[in-house]
C-alpha cells in the first residue's frame, strides 16, 4: 500500500494552492478601500460589512523583521518539532505595496542576509510533516534571488 503524500495547507483561504504563483488571499474594503489579510467578512479599519476578495501582490519589501532564536510557547505554536529540534527562523512584516503590512515567517533566518527595504517574494514552505507523510504548507517571503546576494561579501 502506498499513498503519494499531499501537500495540505494549513488553513483554508489563506493562500491560492496548488499554484506555481500563489498569491495571499486578502480583502479590499468597498467602503474606504483598506486592504487587509487575512480575508476577513467586516473591514478592519471602518468596521464595513462589504470586503471584497483580492487575491494580494506576490512581492514586497520587507518593512521589519527579527529572527525567532527559541520555541516559541505551545500553543499556540505548532511546528511539530520535538524540543531540540527548533531551528531559528525569521519572521517579519512585508510591505505589499499600496496594499496591507503582512506578517509572516521569512525563508531566511541569516541576520547577515535580512535588511530592511529588501524585495521579497511569497513562497509556500512545508512546516510540519504528519505521521501519514502529508506536509503541511504555510506562507513564508523569501529574498528575491539576487538581493541577499549583494550582502554576501564575507562569503
Ligand atoms: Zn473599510
Amino acid at each position: 500500500m502506498s499513498r503519494t503524500p499531499q501537500q495540505i495547507p494549513i488553513a483554508d483561504g489563506l493562500f491560492t494552492w496548488p499554484s506555481a504563483a500563489p498569491q495571499l488571499i486578502g480583502g479590499q474594503c468597498r467602503q474606504c478601500a483598506a486592504v487587509s489579510f487575512p480575508l476577513k467578512s467586516s473591514c478592519p479599519k471602518c468596521c464595513g460589512q462589504e470586503v471584497e476578495r483580492l487575491e494580494l501582490a506576490r512581492r514586497g519589501t520587507l518593512w521589519t523583521w527579527t529572527v525567532q532564536a527559541f520555541a516559541p510557547k505551545s500553543p499556540p505554536y505548532a511546528s511539530g518539532e520535538a524540543p531540540g529540534e527548533f531551528a531559528p527562523f525569521g519572521i517579519g512584516y512585508v510591505e505589499l505595496p499600496g496594499q496591507v503590512r503582512v506578517e509572516a515567517r521569512l525563508t531566511e533566518s541569516d541576520p547577515e542576509r535580512l535588511h530592511i527595504g529588501m524585495p521579497m517574494e511569497l513562497a509556500i514552505v512545508p512546516l510540519r510533516r504528519e505521521a501519514n507523510g502529508d506536509e503541511i504548507m504555510t506562507f513564508a517571503f523569501r529574498p528575491l534571488d539576487g538581493a541577499a546576494a549583494s550582502h554576501q561579501e564575507e562569503a
